[in-house]
């Protein structure tokens, strides 16, 4: 481990699952807080920090599409979750007196700013921690594709996606109790075991453009900073 952080500027990538808490829906503010203090930690270091936060916890648009309803109306409803909980974690880091901004794919100025590189880049280097809200702004996408797209745009030099678990296993640890865990991987190699950490469509998007892609707990207190001096647990990706 060094003092120094390993990397001037990464792109957190929070799923939706992980602000929910214990609760099977919805926002938990309590976690929304304790993520909101790991990414303060991380700006303490010096590092710049871009979040993109999905929306599984309130809405995806599966759940439209597999009831007949219009997938795209149905990610639509998807990508407006993931703005809610933009708007959440940007609160939790406000109380904290953390300077944030929300960056929104689909503009709806009232409540947050659009989504410009431009923006994003002005906003990282005053020291802002950037929340990317409404993921790619198109339908039939991931937020982790959005978090892969954000990284390229922002030039982060690492995309740290955060999971249920301390990093990528060859199986379900929480349902095969032979799988075993990986220190390292090439994104090739992600690929073509199928394994099931990001999007293929994200994965490749961080491989043509040659960012790492750190898999870590997104649970465990603190794990984010301790990566950024090369410590913790986690899994990195990269050729
Ligand atoms: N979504 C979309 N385009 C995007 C990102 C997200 O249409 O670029 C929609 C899609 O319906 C998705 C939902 O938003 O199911 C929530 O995003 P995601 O499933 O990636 O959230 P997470 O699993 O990370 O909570």
């Amino acid at each position: 481990m060094t003092s120094q952080p390993l990397y001037k500027r990464v792109l957190l990538k929070a799923s939706g699952e992980a602000l929910m808490g214990g609760q099977g829906f919805g926002i938990d503010v309590a976690v929304a807080d304790r993520i909101a203090a790991d990414i303060a930690e991380v700006r303490g270091l010096g590092v710049e920090v871009g979040v993109v936060v999905g929306g599984g916890n309130i809405f995806r648009g599966v759940a439209v599409a597999s009831k007949g309803g219009d997938r795209v109306t149905g990610d639509h409803m998807g990508m407006l979750a993931t703005v809610i909980n933009a708007l959440a974690l940007a609160t939790s880091l406000r109380k904290l007196g953390v300077d944030t901004e929300v960056l929104s794919a689909i503009s709806m100025p009232e409540i947050c700013q659009s989504f410009s590189q431009r923006a994003a880049l002005h906003h990282l280097e005053k020291g802002r921690v950037v929340i990317f809200a409404g993921g790619t702004g198109n339908p039939f996408f991931t937020t982790d594709s959005a978090a892969a797209l954000r990284a390229a745009e922002m030039g982060a030099e690492a995309i740290l996606k955060g999971t249920q678990v301390d990093g990528i296993y060859s199986a379900d640890p929480k349902k095969d109790p032979n799988a075993t865990r990986f220190d390292t991987l090439t994104h090739d190699e992600v690929l073509n075991k199928g394994l099931a950490v990001m999007d293929i469509a994200a994965v490749a998007l961080a491989r043509e453009n040659a960012i790492p892609i750190v898999v870590f707990s997104i649970h465990e207190k603190g794990a984010f900073a301790k990566i950024m001096v090369g410590g913790g647990r986690a899994t990195i990706v990269r050729d």
